[in-house]
């Protein structure tokens, strides 16, 4: 008998001719965040079994809980000996310890060829627990305690604990995406949506030192540190956009200067998209939330990129959006007061209906190919969990 936890999968059922690469990728991805911790993983098409000494449960449920593609997460004991006998013996053993007036047995049998049928393996445990444990009865609706047993092809396991996954796909299993991450609320609640649906993110952040502070930059790194968490560690590519802000404050009326502004983020973004494969552009839009965000922002906006941009959040109400970053943990980060590139060249009356034409007219007089040329070029790029000084040595 081993102590041992079982993960079911979530959507990744439906996902029939590709689950193997699926399951492959959920396995890679835990054990990734598992490798400092003395854990075996196991696994065939219905259950991940994960296996290690009792000292560890909670750290690893804490880090599965945090994991895209699980569903449900089980602690229970694997028997090797499968006999209905010898799972009432245990049974019998492990009910003692608990504290319960009310419960219910629920079998799930994925080996058909087992001798009794679900309905008779709950029916029979359940006379066992009757039987050992005083003053306890079946409640099917409401129980204190629910009992589950599963048979499966070589064991048998009795599950006292579950507790829900975040569902999603494992991150990873369907490419790569470029989440435009600034320092606010919206896009790090948008890049956690893009990696519950499978997506591996890199991240880029537009800054305008001096006007920006390097307290704003570590702001968006540890952002995207704990966005890390939640699927691989993420690359950062910082782009300085002074030059083209500035050049843009200079030459354009002022309330198409974020109009303009957000076409050359989008420009960029999509030339390193392209340059490191990632398939989408993904950021934190959501409908009508500010001028540039109306649908004929968007579109005036959007008509510079051919890539899909993907906009979790759009039709999110912020509140649904804060309580989202709060749940995901990045809320405290993204309130802290640091100003943005954005917020810094903010005119007071931002066009809330842009002309394409007049954009193309404005744009023609900088001559942005060679600046947007030049900040990629001189693209910083941040891993792993460093800070500032260690990019110095
Ligand atoms: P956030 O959405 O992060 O709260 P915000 O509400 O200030 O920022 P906008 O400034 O309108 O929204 O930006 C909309 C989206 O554009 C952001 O969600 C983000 O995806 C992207 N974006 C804005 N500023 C930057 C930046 N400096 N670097 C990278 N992406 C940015
Ligand atoms: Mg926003």
């Amino acid at each position: 008998m081993k102590k041992v936890m079982i993960l079911k999968y979530a959507e990744l059922n439906t996902k029939k001719a590709n689950i193997g690469l699926f399951l492959k990728q959920l396995k890679r991805n835990l054990e990734e965040k598992l490798k400092k911790l003395p854990v075996k993983i196991t696994y065939d098409k219905g259950r991940m079994f994960l296996y290690m000494e009792e000292e560890y449960f909670k750290e690893v449920l804490d880090i599965t809980q945090n994991t895209f593609g699980i569903h449900e997460i089980m602690i229970g004991y694997e028997l090797e000996e499968r006999s209905i006998e010898t799972i009432g013996d245990y049974l019998k053993k492990f009910i003692h310890e608990k504290e319960f007036e009310t419960f219910k047995v629920e079998t799930k049998r994925s080996d058909k060829t087992y001798p009794m049928t679900s309905l008779e393996i709950s029916k029979y445990l359940g006379g066992v627990v009757l039987k050992a444990k005083q003053n306890v009865k079946v409640d099917v609706h409401h129980p204190d305690l629910t009992i589950h047993i599963e048979i499966r092809q070589k064991d048998a396991y009795i599950i006292f604990d579950t507790v829900k996954g975040l569902g999603g796909y494992p991150v990873g299993t369907l490419g790569k995406g470029l989440l435009m991450l600034s320092g606010g609320i919206d896009s790090p609640v948008a890049g956690y949506l893009a990696m519950k649906r499978g997506v591996k993110l890199e991240a880029i952040y537009f800054e305008s030192p001096p006007h920006t502070s390097v307290e704003a930059k570590n702001k968006v790194v540890q952002l995207k540190n704990i966005l890390s968490q939640y699927g691989s560690d993420i690359k950062l590519h910082v782009i300085s956009f002074t030059e083209i802000q500035e050049s843009i404050y200079k030459n354009i009326p002022h309330e198409y200067l974020i109009t303009i502004m957000r076409r050359m983020m989008y420009r960029i973004s999509a030339k390193i998209a392209y340059q490191n494969r990632c398939k989408v552009l993904i950021n934190g839009e959501s409908i009508g939330q500010v001028a540039s965000q109306t649908l004929t922002s968007m579109s005036v906006i959007n008509e510079v990129v051919k890539m899909p941009v993907i906009r979790p959040v759009a039709c999110f109400d912020k509140l649904e959006i804060i309580d989202l970053a709060k749940k995901i943990g990045t809320y405290e980060t993204s309130i802290l007061p640091y100003e943005d590139c954005c917020t810094i060249f903010v005119p007071e009356h931002p066009v809330i209906d842009p002309e394409l034409e007049k954009c193309i007219q404005y744009e023609s007089k900088i001559s942005y190919e060679e600046l947007i040329q030049k900040s990629i070029k001189n693209e910083t790029i941040i891993k792993e969990t460093k800070n500032e000084f260690e990019d110095l040595l």
